[in-house]
């Protein structure tokens, strides 16, 4: 009999351990919250910082709050409830979340800022990100030299500048980044805005939506170029407003022999994306390679909670208004159709078959 109990007493423990996802060598809890699933790059980093951090012996609780502020903060309060000793956020409003790191704090757990900086919070012990400043840099980079290939002989070129959510701290170095290109173009009058819709007051999109810079090219559209004259180049800080904004000009005859697409950036190399810039639509994208940004976080966390001290490279750029965060900043890179197979799916990154 008491054997008997003893068996079934241990098979009870067994089984609870695997409820809670629980092994030999479980770690305790990361909490991972990421921002949503509308667009692809979030779920691939989600899926990768998943399995590294399970590998490394931890449970994970991952969290989407569909770009819903309120629902971010009330997963993050779970995950502190739950006791977690590790969250990692990619932010939807890198500002709203200082109440729950300070419970997070309280509770003994590290903070990592994933790609986006959070604000004003003491409480945020690691950043990692790419050189963003560099993506917006390549974005302009790659802008002009699409319209001297494009456009050589129909200076000044007209450009419309669009940017990212003005929320995430990312899209002002976006930005930053790719205006330290174009102003001094602006100024010398090679490069015409033609709305006159300069800043990120002025050009940001907010949640980074599609429908949003879709309707604003629209707007953009019929004010400034009813009167015949062509839009030659598009900033786009992200693929899917990229996305929208060729709707956009599809809507009004651009894609034509006659009325050639202008050239248009984008960042993620997303699959559809990459598809548009293999049919001419879309001119380039900004390559991060999110499977390097999930190991390098996967390793810091597993560092800083045995004791140990995380690799850092960057201790200057990320202010976030309390204080310089400690950063390891990824190299991004430029593609368009030129380098498209190498870099994407010479990687694996995207699969040959999935641009078909
Ligand atoms: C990320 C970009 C992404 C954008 C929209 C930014 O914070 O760094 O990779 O395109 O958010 O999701």
């Amino acid at each position: 009999m008491k054997i008997i109990k003893t068996l079934v007493g241990a098979l009870a423990l067994g089984l609870a351990a695997m409820t809670f996802g629980a092994s030999a060598q479980d770690k305790g809890i990361v909490g991972i919250a990421m921002p949503t699933k509308s667009s692809l790059r979030w779920i691939s980093d989600g899926n990768e910082l998943k399995a590294a951090l399970e590998a490394k012996g931890y449970t994970v609780d991952l969290q989407y709050a569909e770009d819903d502020i309120p629902n971010q903060l009330t997963q993050i309060e779970g995950m502190v409830t739950k006791g977690a000793k590790a969250l990692v956020i990619a932010s939807i409003d890198g500002t709203t979340l200082s109440q729950v790191l300070q419970q997070a704090k309280d509770s003994g757990a590290i903070t990592v800022a994933y790609d986006r900086l959070i604000r004003e919070s003491p409480n945020v012990d690691y950043y990692t990100t790419f050189d963003n400043f560099k993506v917006g840099v390549l974005q302009a980079e790659s802008l002009v030299k699409g319209l001297n290939e494009r456009f050589a002989d129909q200076k000044p070129w007209n450009v419309e500048l669009f940017g990212g959510s003005p929320d995430d701290n990312n899209a002002f170095f976006f930005y930053d980044g790719a205006m330290s290109v174009l102003q001094p173009m602006v100024d010398k009058g090679e490069i015409v805005v033609k709305s006159g819709q300069l800043g990120m007051e002025k050009v940001g999109t907010l949640r980074w939506d599609a429908a949003v810079a879709q309707a604003r090219m629209d707007n953009i559209l019929s004010a400034n170029y009813s009167d015949g004259s062509r839009v030659h180049g598009v900033l786009a800080p992200y693929d899917g407003l990229s996305r929208g904004i060729i709707s956009s000009l599809r809507g009004v005859g651009y894609g034509t022999a006659d009325q050639p697409w202008p050239i248009i950036t984008g960042q993620d190399a997303e699959t559809p994306s990459v598809k548009a810039i293999i049919a001419d639509e879309q001119y380039s994208t900004v390559f991060k390679d999110t499977r390097e940004l999930a190991k390098v976080t996967a390793n810091l966390v597993d560092t800083a909670l045995s004791g140990g001290k995380p690799e850092i490279n960057d201790e200057k750029t990320y202010n976030n208004g309390v204080k310089v965060v400690p950063s390891y900043l990824l190299v991004p890179v430029s593609v368009d159709k030129s380098n498209y197979e190498q870099i994407v799916v010479g990687s694996g990154y995207i699969k040959a078959e999935d641009l078909k």
